[in-house]
C-alpha cells in the first residue's frame, strides 16, 4: 500500500483502494460482472485473465480493507468462514491450532468436523490467562487463532501479549478482528501475523452481504493466501464486493453511533432491577475494561446480559417482547438486533459448559445499532417490564 499511512481513519474508509474508472472517471469503482476478460493476442492482457483469479472491484476491496487494517495485502473470501478456511490451510496434518476456548461456533466446527479428521487438530483454552497460553504451546503448535473481544461473554484478550509469547516460539497468530471492526482495533500493529475479518458483520455493515478478508503484511503469508483463494475458489462475487465498498465509507460514523448507543444502553441495563449481569467491556466492573481501554479506541457495539430471574421462559419474554431489537443471529449492521445464545448461536454447546464459561440460560446478546438512542431503551425497557 501506498500513501494512505499518514491519513485518518476516516479519510482511509473514503478513499483507500477506490480511484476514478480510467475509461469513464466513474468515481465509484464500476461492477465489473465479468467472468473472463478478452486477450489482444494469446497471453497479452492487461493484468486481468479470469475473474477468480482477479475482479477489478475485489481489488479496489482488498486495498480498502488492507489500508483500513494497516496492513500491505487484503484478500477476501466469499465468507468469513472461507476466509478462515484459507488460513487453516497454510497448516498440515499433524500441526495444531490453539485457540480461545469461546470461539465464533461456526469456526468451531469447520476446525473439529473439516480439519480434525484431517489431522490438524484445535485445542481450546483461555486465552485471557497468559500463563495457560504460555503452558499451552507444544511443538506441534503451528497457529494461535484467537477472538477479541469473544462472543457472547465479551471477554477481552491481550492480543501484544499473546504475540510477545508467540514470537518466542515462532508462531503465527490470527485474530478474528469481526467483533471489534478494524476502526475500533488493528491487531496487526500489536504483532500479529493475520487478521481476519467476517466481513458480513461491521465492515460491511448493512445487513445485505456475506463476505470475509484477511489482511497481512507478510508477503510469502500473502502470497499463498492469494493462492489459495484462487485455487480454491471461495471467491466474492464483484456486486457483493461493490456493496462492501459502499458500506466501508461510513464504518467510522456507524461504529461511532452504534458504540455510543451501547455505552448508553450498557448503563441503563446495568442499573436495572430486572438484569442480572451485563457485560460489556466499556463499564468499569468489565473484568478487563483497562485491557479495552488500551487495547481498543472504543468499546464495541455488542452487549451481553442475563435476567434476575434466571430462566428460559424470563428470557424468551424479552426476546419477543421487543419491536426494534429484531430477532436474528448475526450482528454489525445498521439495525439492532437481539439473540439468545443458549437457544440460538450456542445451542451445540453442552448446557454444563455453557454455565461454566458462564452463558447462562436467560443471557440475552444484543448487536445495537444506529438507530435514535431514546427508542432503543424505550424497547428494551418495555420488553422487560413484561418479565
Ligand atoms: C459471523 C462470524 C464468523 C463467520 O463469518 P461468515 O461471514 O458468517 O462466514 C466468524 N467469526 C466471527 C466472530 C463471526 O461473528
Amino acid at each position: 500500500m501506498s500513501n494512505t499511512e499518514n491519513q485518518g481513519f476516516g479519510t482511509r474508509a473514503v478513499h483507500a483502494g477506490v480511484t476514478p474508472d480510467p475509461t469513464t472517471g466513474a468515481i465509484m469503482t464500476p461492477i465489473f460482472q465479468t467472468s473472463t476478460y478478452v486477450q489482444a493476442a494469446p497471453g497479452q492482457h492487461k493484468g486481468y485473465e479470469y475473474a477468480r483469479t482477479q475482479n477489478p472491484t475485489r481489488d479496489a476491496l482488498q486495498a480498502s480493507l488492507a489500508a483500513l487494517e494497516g496492513g500491505k495485502y487484503g484478500i477476501c473470501y466469499s465468507s468469513g468462514l472461507a476466509a478462515m478456511d484459507a488460513v487453516i490451510k497454510l497448516l498440515q496434518s499433524g500441526d495444531e491450532v490453539l485457540c480461545s476456548h469461546d470461539l465464533y461456533g461456526g469456526s468451531y466446527r469447520l476446525l473439529v468436523r473439516v480439519y480434525g479428521p484431517m489431522g490438524i487438530q484445535s485445542r481450546y483454552i483461555d486465552m485471557t490467562d497468559l500463563d495457560v497460553v504460555r503452558k499451552s504451546i507444544r511443538p506441534e503448535t503451528k497457529m494461535i487463532w484467537l477472538e477479541t473481544p469473544t462472543n457472547p461473554t465479551l471477554q477481552i484478550t491481550d492480543i501484544k501479549a499473546i504475540c510477545d509469547i508467540a514470537r518466542e516460539h515462532g508462531i503465527p497468530v490470527c485474530v478474528d478482528n469481526t467483533f471489534a471492526s478494524p476502526y475500533l482495533q488493528n491487531p496487526l500493529a500489536l504483532g500479529a501475523t493475520i487478521v481476519h475479518h467476517s466481513i458480513t458483520k461491521y465492515i460491511a455493515g448493512h445487513s445485505d452481504v456475506i463476505m470475509g478478508g484477511l489482511v497481512t503484511s507478510d508477503d510469502a503469508l500473502a502470497e499463498r493466501l492469494k493462492f489459495l483463494q484462487n485455487a480454491s475458489g471461495a471467491v466474492p462475487g464483484p456486486q457483493d464486493c461493490f456493496l462492501t465498498l459502499r458500506g466501508i465509507k461510513t464504518l467510522h460514523i456507524r461504529m461511532d453511533r452504534a458504540c455510543e448507543n451501547a455505552m448508553k444502553l450498557a448503563h441503563f441495563l446495568d442499573q436495572h432491577p430486572k438484569v442480572g449481569k451485563v457485560m460489556y467491556p466499556g463499564l468499569s466492573h468489565h473484568p478487563q475494561h483497562a485491557l479495552a481501554g488500551r487495547q481498543m479506541r472504543n468499546y464495541g457495539a455488542m452487549i451481553s446480559f442475563d435476567l434476575n430471574a434466571d430462566n428460559i421462559d424470563a428470557a424468551m419474554t424479552v426476546l419477543s417482547g421487543t419491536h426494534l431489537f429484531s430477532l436474528a443471529e448475526s450482528l454489525g449492521g445498521v439495525e439492532s438486533l437481539i439473540g439468545h445464545p443458549a437457544s440460538m448461536t450456542h445451542a451445540s454447546i453442552p448446557r454444563e459448559q455453557r454455565l461454566a464459561s458462564g452463558l447462562t440460560d436467560s443471557l440475552i446478546r444484543l448487536s445495537v445499532g444506529i438507530e435514535s438512542y431514546e427508542d432503543l431503551e424505550a424497547d428494551i425497557a418495555s420488553a422487560l417490564d413484561k418479565v
